[in-house]
């Protein structure tokens, strides 16, 4: 291609760019996989290919900070079927928040759609760690067999493993020493997965400590208080942390969390048994079956084009097929409590909770642009707001400094969404088609590493890119 021409412009698009607060009808030309041009009226070179995108939204590539393509749950034995749910979804970049380099790169090679990934290693007793409340020695040892094997950070789930307030603080404290990424879905021994988990983050933190904690609205279901009173005084913890604590919320409604019982016949995880206790059932086998019985719990199956949910008498028989060991669901995740998460904001018009995230990626619930868009609908966001949600302040989470953006020499990972649809209907990727209307276009995938996990990245057969999380929202906020 001539070296100072377009390959590709999309025409005629209502540009959403957040950084530059541009909301306007304009064209995007393309070259090779960054953005060259954006203006109007533009000679469109006779080489270049157009896409007219007239009455559709053009908005910085979906990045979605929380999913699961390549991690451990239960009654998921191919992780990587998450990959192209993601990108029909819309998401050009996904950071995968808790699995093993091994799985997210064998899913990349099988069911890889194109878009840009990076992932978190899980902190599981007797899979990752030794045992339990690790020695800070075995926390950094951990943390390094994570960075050097193109992991991104650690991800700790305090709803079904917690450790110690001490260890928890510790493992927050080796991540930040090598600024890795590090993600909490908050709870230790002395608290759970709900608000009280949160209110333990100034003291787990300390002066300097840096976390991004996951699904904020997780800790809002009514548990302690009402849920309009977890809501103020979740904001009010975040707001506290300004700098230091980066934060999603997510906008689906079913939950996603394991069935498992222990010898006695009890619930072994902290998150459903919160479920459990919502709506008045025991924390037991035959509680659970109850609930799904009753339709309120549901039992995830894995068919080969993805995951859904099974209630009633057909749950009942999978949850005791597999001796409860399945991934469960409830409807637990208020819509009042994401509206009002994802729309609040500081007297400085900056959003407390960054971004809006799925939790989805294998789970069916991929939905950040639909209910973002809802939102925009009811105006509990502008469409630049959404874009900020969806793409800027996720970039600026990981610290993507090309990504997030439309603007020349930024990366041209581009997200289309039909306004009438409410729903992303286009997506590319350094300048490819990933997703046209519902099919995912794109193969394999590019991983994103640290620089201590650069030399690995080499062998794993699959493109990467090194980013620089010192630059992260995390570390520089
Ligand atoms: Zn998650």
């Amino acid at each position: 291609m001539p070296t100072n021409q377009p390959n590709l412009v999309l025409t005629s698009a209502r540009v959403l760019d957040p950084d530059t607060k541009t909301d306007a009808v304009l064209d995007v030309a393309v070259r090779g996989g960054s953005i060259f041009a954006v203006g109007s009226g533009a000679d469109v070179p006779a080489s270049a290919e157009t896409v007219d995108l007239s009455g559709k939204w053009l908005m910085p590539g979906m990045i979605d900070t929380h999913v699961h393509v390549g991690g451990d749950l239960d009654g998921v034995t191919n992780p990587g079927i998450g990959l192209r749910s993601v990108v029909l979804a819309g998401a050009t970049t996904v950071i995968d928040l808790g699995g093993s380099m091994e799985r997210l790169v064998a899913g990349m090679r099988e069911h890889g759609a194109g878009a840009n990934v990076g992932g978190l290693g899980m902190m599981k007793p007797g899979v990752t760690l030794p045992d339990d409340d690790p020695w800070p020695s075995v926390v950094r040892s951990t943390l390094d067999t994570a960075l050097t094997s193109g992991l991104l950070g650690l991800k700790m789930w305090g709803g079904y493993y917690p450790f110690s307030m001490d260890v928890t603080a510790d493992i927050i404290a080796a991540c930040n020493e090598r600024q890795a990424y590090v993600a909490f879905h908050v709870g230790t021994k002395s608290s759970g997965s709900r608000l009280d988990g949160m209110r333990e983050l100034p003291a787990l933190l300390g002066e300097n400590g840096r976390v991004h904690v996951a699904h904020i609205n997780a800790y809002c279901r009514g548990s302690i208080l009402s849920p309009a009173d977890e809501i103020t005084e979740a904001l009010e913890i975040l707001d506290g942390l300004r700098g230091r604590v980066v934060s999603e919320v997510h906008l689906a409604r079913p939950n996603f969390t394991r069935g498992e019982c222990d010898e006695d016949g009890n619930v072994r995880m902290d998150v459903a048994r919160n479920c459990l206790r919502l709506k008045d059932y025991e924390t037991t086998r035959d509680g659970m079956r109850r609930a799904i019985a009753d339709g309120y719990g549901s039992v995830v199956r894995q068919s080969p084009s993805g995951l859904s949910l099974a209630t009633g008498d057909e749950g009942v028989q999978l949850f005791n097929d597999a001796d409860s060991l399945v991934g469960m669901s409830f409807p637990v995740n208020r819509a009042d409590t994401a509206f009002q998460l994802t729309a609040a904001k500081r007297q400085d018009g900056s959003f407390i909770v960054d971004a809006v995230a799925s939790d989805a990626g294998v789970l069916p619930r991929n939905v950040n642009v639909e209910q973002a868009m809802n939102m925009v609908r009811f105006g509990g966001l502008t469409p630049l707001e959404m874009a900020e949600k969806i793409s800027f302040n996720p970039a600026r989470m990981i610290g993507l400094e090309k990504k997030g953006r439309i603007s020349v020499g930024m990366d041209a990972d581009l997200t289309v969404i039909d306004p009438d649809l409410g729903r992303a209907v286009m997506s590319f990727v350094a300048g490819k088609p990933v997703m046209q209307e519902g099919e995912a276009v794109g193969k394999g995938g590019k991983l994103l590493v640290t620089a201590f996990g650069e030399a690995a990245a080499g062998g794993y057969d699959l493109p990467f890119e090194v980013v620089d999380l010192s630059r992260s929202l995390l570390y520089s906020g």
